[in-house]
């Protein structure tokens, strides 16, 4: 049996009805394409608004949020009181970004996730 390789509309060649080629990138794509949508889909479950931050930052940020829903004491991630406002803890999730939270007496609710730049800005004096 001979199998003899042609050459499809598309330009290139291979052997089968189709262009392998092309039907193997038309599934990576649909698979992208599925995986943003699925990542984008997650963000309906945060508290707050993630969806700006690079990838690492909102699954440390989750995972912080997570633990502080479960009432593990923000000191844990050598988290602060800010020291003009002491019902605001900033904990750091990466170098350049801090989950900002408020101090509500019984319970500890994230706010914001904020870059370094933003959080500098809004720290009165300074
Ligand atoms: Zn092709």
């Amino acid at each position: 049996m001979s199998r003899r390789k042609k050459k499809f509309a598309c330009g290139h060649s291979g052997y089968g009805r189709e262009c392998h080629r092309c039907e193997q990138s038309y599934a990576v794509r649909e698979q992208k394409k599925k995986e943003k949508n699925a990542w984008q889909e997650t963000f309906c479950h945060d508290p707050i608004d993630l969806s700006s931050l690079p990838r690492n930052v909102v699954l440390k940020a989750r995972q912080i949020i997570q633990n502080i829903q479960n009432h593990t004491s923000y000191t844990n991630f050598r988290g602060k009181r800010l020291r003009h406002d002491r019902f605001i803890i900033s904990i750091p999730v990466t170098r350049n970004y801090r989950l900002i939270c408020r101090d509500y007496g019984s319970f500890v609710a994230p706010e914001a996730v904020v870059s370094h730049e933003d959080y500098n800005v809004c720290k009165p004096g300074s």
